[in-house]
């Protein structure tokens, strides 16, 4: 066998060693609106106003405009903005919420967080999204929200939880921290449920390093998450030059979880550009599951529904009959396309009923009265167990480049399983 059949995690020629695209992205107009900030006098949105709009409002409503709704605000992160979105709709201490089986932990630690209940819920193995079915299931007479978390780079059956909610009237909240920007028929996820969740961490399609917000099309929930992310404060009608541009309210008991000028300053500059990365993302995607099915046995991508206008490709999440491996294991898998590609391939999201960063019992926030319904074990998610021995997930930067870098990703499987011939 030559070098360059030779797997790399055995010492051969991996297919690539020059560098992926780059992310995160930034241009000249960030770098000008972040020195604008550095010089403005005003860092936050409780300093001083200085008769200029602050980016944190121009992004909100930027983005607010961009998302088909009313209302959005900006805060600290997407986990800030999970806990805000969950106290403004009305949960607190002892009250459920379904979370699905599958996701970052920080959707079932933000419940915790508030004293509130996780129910874990099995996910539809088409689309790694809670399952409508065992959503259904898991609703008592305490469940007070449905965290719906649109996962990797695929849309989970809006129509089908709109309509749970509608029936049950529970409310319904949408985390699109993995799908900023995707299109159900023809609107933006985040508009279809009561709040929009967004997280703007490093990894993600609109980032800001950290950063989140949420998005509304009620005024009163608008007016409480104001609120509740600046210690009771929200911003005043006519803001007076010099002096402090938030009025002291006090209708919720908030936190500081402001969003600084220096971050609203790049989401404001890299708004601009989440549609057009998009729709190269997109195309890549197509383009590599095209290839994939040319080239390689066993490796797909995820179920869309029909309704999905356009995906967002947060990480491109695939599913490998590992039979075609030679039923190597999925992590064996994992590290051998790592090394391949010189690049982190990952998994999914281990499930939250047996995850080592989900640890509800060592939270202070936790009675022993409710400990036992918190804890992650006694759930069932025989979906979510099942998906993680069979799915890898691509960071979408890989899908920031042209048609040879993904050929090096269709190359790559190709080696791999040409080796177990
Ligand atoms: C990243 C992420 C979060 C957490 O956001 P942070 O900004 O890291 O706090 C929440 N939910 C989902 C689905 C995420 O991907």
């Amino acid at each position: 066998m030559s070098n360059r059949q030779k797997l790399a995690i055995d010492g051969g020629e991996p297919i690539r060693t020059k560098p992926w695209p780059k992310w995160p992205l930034a241009d000249s107009e960030t770098e000008i609106a972040l020195l604008d900030v550095l010089h403005s006098g005003r860092w936050a949105i409780s300093g001083m106003y200085n008769g200029t709009e602050l980016y944190e409002r121009r992004f909100s409503e930027e983005f607010a405009k961009y998302n088909g709704v009313n209302y959005c605000v900006p805060m600290s992160n997407g986990s800030a903005a999970l806990t805000v979105a969950l106290e403004a709709l009305g949960v607190g201490y002892g009250d459920e919420v379904l979370v699905p089986g599958v996701t970052w932990v920080a959707c079932a630690s933000a419940v915790v967080r508030i004293g509130a209940i996780p129910i874990l819920v099995d996910v539809d193995p088409d689309t790694l999204c809670m399952s409508i079915e065992a959503a259904r299931q898991a609703i008592t007479a305490r469940t007070k929200a449905i965290m719906l978390v649109h996962l990797y780079c695929t849309i989970a059956d809006l129509d089908a939880f709109v309509n749970l909610s509608h029936e049950t009237g529970i409310p319904l909240l949408e985390d699109c921290s993995q799908a900023h920007g995707a299109l159900w028929s023809g609107k933006r996820v985040g508009s279809f449920g009561h709040v929009g969740v967004f997280s703007m961490q490093d990894t993600k399609v609109l980032s800001s390093g950290e950063g989140g917000a949420v998005i509304t099309d009620d005024p009163v929930l608008h007016n409480s998450m104001q609120q509740l992310r600046s210690d009771g404060r929200r911003y005043g009608t006519s803001p007076v030059l010099n002096d402090i541009e938030l009025e002291e309210v006090g209708e919720v008991l908030g936190r500081n979880l402001c969003l600084s000028e220096f971050q609203a300053a790049i989401l404001y500059t890299r708004l601009k550009h989440l549609d057009e990365e998009n729709r190269l993302r997109v195309q890549n995607a197509n383009y590599l599951f095209k290839q994939l099915a040319e080239k390689v046995s066993g490796v797909k991508g995820l179920k869309l529904y029909p309704q999905v206008d356009q995906p967002t490709y947060y990480r491109i999440c695939l599913f490998v009959e590992l039979s075609q491996f030679n039923n190597i294991s999925i992590s064996q898998l994992q590290r051998i396309l790592s090394m391949e590609l010189g690049l982190r391939i990952n998994l999914v999201d281990t499930p939250l009923n047996r995850n080592i960063l989900y640890q509800p019992s060592r939270s202070r926030r936790i009675n022993n009265d409710v400990l036992n319904r918190i804890d992650p074990a006694q759930f069932a998610l025989p979906n979510a167990e099942y998906a993680a021995t069979c799915h890898l997930a691509i960071h979408h930067r890989v899908l920031l480049g042209t048609a040879q870098d993904i050929d090096d990703i269709v190359l790559a499987f190709e080696k791999i399983q040409h080796n177990f011939d």
